[in-house]
């Protein structure tokens, strides 16, 4: 494919023009901080969520579960349960591997995964996204009871999105 060659090749960040080689200018860090966040796959707000666990919550390096639905797929949907098995799977290994400690749950207005594979109107979809939080959190806990596990709620605002805690208990 000649356009991604082209695109690599403009991509590179440093020394050493070879072709088909991206050299990423971002530092190394190796420390885990043992938080995963666990939130819809939407390209469109991928970088909210970035901003908002990085500068909101001071979570650098966290690890990401992303997948369409986010917590949706943990909170016993049968429309998910491909999805809700391979995710508690992923946290349980996160919990061995990479000493989990805390998950952040974090749902949006306006899920196409609400929407379409839920068939959920929009009326009732944010009653159902927060009482979803509550359920996703008590499956989690099932992996780990030591987890600290948080829930938000991201909705539109102007330009931007606006991330709103969501209480768990
Ligand atoms: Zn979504």
């Amino acid at each position: 494919m000649p356009d991604a060659q082209v695109e690599v090749k403009t991509g590179l960040g440093r020394t050493g023009a070879v072709p088909g080689v991206y050299t990423s200018a971002l530092g190394y860090e190796s420390q885990r901080i043992r938080a995963a966040a666990v939130y819809c796959s939407d390209g469109r707000i991928g970088e909210h969520f970035d901003d908002f666990l990085h500068n909101g919550l001071h979570l650098p390096r966290y690890d990401r579960v992303a997948l369409p639905g986010g917590p949706g797929c943990l909170a016993g949907h049968i429309e998910a349960r491909l999805e809700e098995e391979g995710v508690i799977d992923e946290l349980k290994f996160l919990v061995d591997a990479h000493e989990l400690e805390r998950v952040v749950l974090i749902q949006h207005q306006g899920c196409a995964f609400y929407q379409r594979r839920l068939g959920v109107e929009p009326e009732r979809m944010e009653m159902l996204q927060r009482a979803d939080l509550v359920r996703a959190a008590f499956h989690i806990r099932r992996v780990s009871a030591h987890l600290q596990i948080d829930g938000y709620l991201a909705s539109l605002s102007g330009d931007g999105l606006v991330f709103e805690v969501v209480p768990l208990e």
